[in-house]
């Protein structure tokens, strides 16, 4: 770790908050292939198993093309945070296989039967089903309520003391719905509750949830911290640098949700542009939610960037652009949506979001097909709603192949 140098932005940070040494002085850290690593002696051998760096003994332990991607996750959630004496806050990451595994890490290691997990009705469809589906077969139950009331967060906690983990996901998918991080964390810090956040929307750029005094920080950096589309991948970072190192550590390398040193490498590549990218995805997708939402095809957008949308102002307050995601429904509804969908000519069909290029899907069908058609709409998921992750190609590109794809509905 590159601790002495007062960097000033985060694109430095990512590119050189975490250096590794290596002994053929290779520019980027290599791609260690390796399954398992050497002792010297015995002796070595034994002292990395007793001492807290066990990076260098089996790769689902750890791997230094991991540590890599990790201290620089971490230096980036945490940049430019200071703890109350002053010092610079330190968290610890561990990198997963996917999102999907870093968040079992994070429930199984933190809950168990009997206990609860408050969040927000809309969320990531893999959350949603592990947390209502998965858990509960483990005795550890969901409440699920809308967040954004304060006073219903407050009277969840004060009604249910098996309430443990308060998870926030913020922006949510796919109605951009944005819940107060430092309100939140607040009032569940009255109560003495953790708290968790699912940065994957925002990224640190944009905010950091570190900032409010939350315990964890989640990504799928399948997302916009790869940001090209190349690799699954999450992390889960904690506060509590010896409960990570212990018995959060101890459930990740158990349940054998490691990454593996190739996608490790191409999230640390990626990660080096995360400034460059965000910028210029903010910018574009201002511009196609300006679009959309003047549009005479549009029946509406929901966009955290457009002063219409009900969470503009938690946005302006905690994030420092309203992001790349944005939904919206088609006056003519689900066929006139599936009709636009297929009339694109560069913008991509697909789920995922956060790649460079600008990807489109319909929740109802795809990724929240999972869910009850009455939770759906509940939600804010209607059978029309379209998704939409804004990419980097030239604006002008990406608004006309949504006019010539509108003219076809
Ligand atoms: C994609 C995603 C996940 C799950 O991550 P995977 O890498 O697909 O396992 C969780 N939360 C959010 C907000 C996501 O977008």
């Amino acid at each position: 770790m590159n601790k002495k140098f007062p960097f000033t932005g985060i694109s430095s940070v990512a590119m050189h908050a975490s250096g590794q040494e290596n002994a053929d002085y290779a520019h980027l850290t290599p791609i260690y292939a390796t399954s398992t690593f050497t002792f010297d002696s015995a002796q070595q051998g034994s002292d990395r198993f007793a001492g807290a760096d066990k990076t260098k003994i089996y790769s689902r332990w750890g791997n230094p093309t991991f540590t890599v991607a990790e201290e620089t996750i971490a230096a980036l959630e945490t940049f430019g945070i200071k703890n109350p004496d002053g010092s610079q806050l330190e968290v610890k990451a561990l990198l997963h296989a996917s999102g999907q595994a870093a968040m079992s890490t994070l429930f199984l290691s933190t809950l168990q039967a009997g206990d609860s997990v408050l969040s927000h009705y809309s969320l990531y469809g893999g959350t949603h089903e592990i947390l209502n589906k998965l858990l509960a077969d483990t005795g550890v139950t969901a409440t699920i309520i809308d967040m954004r009331n304060l006073e219903l967060v407050e009277e969840a906690l004060k009604k249910d003391p098996k309430i443990k983990l308060v998870h926030i996901e913020t922006p949510a998918n796919p109605t951009i719905q944005c819940v107060d991080i430092e309100e939140v964390t607040r009032i569940a810090k009255r109560y003495n509750k953790l708290v968790s956040v699912d940065n994957t929307f925002a990224t640190p750029y944009l905010q950091q949830p570190f900032r409010y005094g939350v315990d964890f920080v989640f990504h799928s950096t399948t997302k916009f911290l790869n940001g090209h589309g190349t690799a699954i991948g999450g992390v889960l970072l904690g506060r509590d640098l010896e409960y990570m190192r212990t018995k959060v550590w101890k459930w990740h390398v158990l349940l054998g949700g490691n990454s593996n040193p190739f996608d490790a490498f191409l999230l640390t590549q990626g990660m080096k542009t995360l400034e460059l990218r965000m910028d210029r995805h903010c910018a574009n997708a201002m511009e196609v939610a300006a679009f959309l939402d003047r549009h005479p095809e549009i029946a509406h957008v929901n966009y955290n960037g457009l002063t219409s949308h009900p969470d503009h102002a938690i946005t302006a307050k905690q994030m420092k652009h309203p992001g790349a995601l944005m939904s919206f429904e088609l006056k003519g509804g689900l066929e006139a949506g599936r009709k636009f969908i297929d009339a694109l000519q560069m913008c991509v069909r697909a789920v995922s979001l956060g790649t460079v290029d600008t990807l489109l899907s319909h929740p109802a069908t795809m990724s929240h097909a999972g869910l009850k058609k009455e939770e759906r709409i509940q939600f804010g998921i209607t059978d029309g709603l379209i998704r939409l992750s804004v990419g980097i190609e030239n604006i002008a590109d990406i608004l006309a192949d949504m006019e010539q794809a509108l003219k076809k509905v």
